[in-house]
Order: C-alpha cells, then structure tokens, then sequence
C-alpha cells in the first residue's frame, strides 16, 4: 500500500489559523501586534523569495512585519549595529536575519550575528542559549524546521514515545535540534552523518526516519523499514535533466514540472520509499510550509513572554 502523504500545507495553515486568538489577544492587551523585523542583506534572488514569503504570511495573520535591507557591501559592523538598534527595538519581538549573508562579510559571520541577537526575541532558535534550553528541554523558542515537524506528528496522529528515530545530518539548525526534540518526546534517537558505517542498516531500525541532508534521492527502499514514517526535509534545487530522470519513472508527474520550469526542488527520500513507507512528507508541500508557519508561532510566543516579563 502507498505512504500516507502527510500535507504540509493542510498542517501549516491549522498552526496559523490556531494562532490568530492568541495574535488578536495579545494585540489587545499590547495595543499593537506582535512584530518581527526581516533582514536583508544584499539581493541573493533566492532569499528574497523567502523573505517574500515570510512577510506575508506574517501579514496575513495579523503580525507586523518590517523589512530592514542593508546592501551587499555593507560590513559586518554595519550589520552588527542594525541587529542592536532591533534588540531595543519595542515594537519587535522577533528578528531574523536571513541566511546566507554575503562571503565578503568572512566565514563566521552567521555565528557572530546569530549570538548577537537577543534570546528573547531569537525566532529562529539558533542562540546559544535558546540551543542549550533545548538541550535542559525547557526552551521556549526552537528552530522552526525541527519543531515543526513535531507539530506534523502530533496533528497526523503519529506517536513519538517509546519510538525507534533515526535522524540523518547533524547541522545546527535541522539535524541536532530535530534529534533533541525527540528525545524530549520520550523517543530513542540516532543521530547519523557522514561518516557513519552502514547508514541503511541504521536507518532501517527506525520508527521515525527524519533525513536532512541535502543530498536528493538518497534515502532508497533499502534504508526504510516497511510501515515506517519518513520525513523528507532536504530542499535542493536540480536543474540536470540525468538526475531527474534517474529519479523518476517516465510519466511521473514531476517529470511534466521539470520540463515546464527545467528545475525541480528534490528532496532527499528517493520517489520509490513511497510503496514501503507508512507515511511520509513530500517535496514540495511537506516539511516547507512548516517552517514559516513555526517562524510566526515562535514571533506570538517571543511576544507573549515580552509582554509577561515586563509585568
Ligand atoms: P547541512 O549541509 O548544514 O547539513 C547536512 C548534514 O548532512 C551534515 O550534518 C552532514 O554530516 C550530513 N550528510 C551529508 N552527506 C551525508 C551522507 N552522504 N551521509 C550521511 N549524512 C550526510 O544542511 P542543513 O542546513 O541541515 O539542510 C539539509 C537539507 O534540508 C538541505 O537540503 C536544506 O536545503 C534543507 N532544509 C529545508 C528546510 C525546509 O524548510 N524545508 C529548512 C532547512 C533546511
């Protein structure tokens, strides 16, 4: 029997549309909404996709958005004093710098404006001490991606207690916080990378197989265990006409979408996982429209603690 497909967006809309008493109530109680600021720095095409996307879906469920842009020559510094002035900020309680800043800006930039902004208003749960309340299981901002697989779990019915999951990737911001996260949920977890021996082997013991890699059609029928749930989190754009049709059988129907747009988003689950799988996300529609959807929640809840640790 084929997978399950768990809807991402069905999911991502029933996050926001759960939000909006919360946003009407704070907003009441504030006299203005929650807001988070969006910073741009430089014109990579791709990011001001995202940053698109996450400016109206902010809109649309009633929290402010402001986009702050610096130009692509700007400094570090520059970038630096820009995140103080929004860390003083009343009016936000969330800030996102976009990722991946400019290379001129030197290799550890992200790290250095990640750790400089402030916790509480730290929406995409990267901070160091955001990281390590995770780690205590008391955080209340985590990383939008992990926790929103969570939330897909929960509302697909999916049990995590007591279950076998495997994660596969490291990275701070999807692999280490989605392993954390459910283990906090009472699961077993394996955390696979590079350099593990024997990868399908491992992954086949999973209950949960989680794979984030950004390596697409990866994961085969060989690394599933018949009945497992697999989400697909890897998100690469292939324009390479031998890889998608090495992915995919003549008539799929991502094979009309390529020849359409001539590049398609994969993910990391080769196509064939769906006959073993008992449910998985797709690509596109799974996992993404979590993310931004979380990005909000974690921006009403920044607001929300603001407002009670002033009293
Ligand atoms: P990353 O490059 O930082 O980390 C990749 C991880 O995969 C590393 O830990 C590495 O050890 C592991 N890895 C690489 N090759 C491997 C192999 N052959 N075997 C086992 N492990 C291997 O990537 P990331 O930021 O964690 O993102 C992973 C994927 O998820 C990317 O495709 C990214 O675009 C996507 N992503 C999607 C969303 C979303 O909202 N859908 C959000 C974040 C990331």
């Amino acid at each position: 029997m084929p997978a399950r497909l768990l809807d991402g967006v069905a999911v991502g809309q029933a996050i926001r549309a759960s939000m909006r008493p919360e946003v009407e109530a704070f907003t009441r109680e504030a006299g203005r909404p929650p807001g988070i600021a969006l910073v741009l720095v430089g014109n990579d095409g791709g990011s001001e996709l995202y940053v698109g996307s996450k400016m109206k879906s902010a809109g649309e469920s009633g929290i402010r958005a402001d986009l702050e842009r610096l130009p692509a020559t700007a400094s570090i510094d520059d970038l630096l004093r820009l995140v103080d002035r929004l860390n003083r900020s009343d009016v936000h309680d969330g800030i996102l710098v976009q990722s991946p800043l400019p290379k001129e800006m030197g290799a550890d930039a992200e790290r250095r404006v990640f750790d400089a902004i402030d916790p509480a208003k730290d929406v995409d749960g990267f901070h160091p001490t955001n990281v390590g309340r995770l780690v205590q299981g008391r955080a209340s901002l985590v990383a939008c991606t992990p926790s929103g697989i969570i939330e897909m779990l929960d509302r697909s019915n999916i049990e995590i207690a007591g279950t076998r999951a495997v994660v596969i990737g490291r990275s701070d911001i999807v692999g280490k916080p989605m392993a954390l996260l459910l283990l906090n949920r009472h699961a077993t977890v394996t955390v696979c990378h590079s350099r593990t021996k024997d990868l399908p082997a491992v992954a086949r013991e999973a209950d949960i197989l989680v794979a984030a890699l950004g390596r697409p059609g990866f994961v085969t029928k060989d690394f599933v265990k018949p009945g497992a749930t697999v989400i697909d989190v890897g998100t690469t754009p292939v324009s390479d006409r031998a890889v998608i049709e090495r992915l995919f059988a003549p008539g799929h129907r991502r094979l009309a979408a390529f020849e359409k747009r001539g590049s398609l988003v994969l993910g990391d689950v080769h196509p064939e996982v769906e006959e073993v799988a008992g449910a998985l996300t797709p690509v596109p529609g799974g996992v993404g429209p979590l993310t931004i959807a979380m990005l909000l929640k974690n921006t009403v809840r920044a607001a929300q603690d603001r407002l009670r640790a002033r009293g």
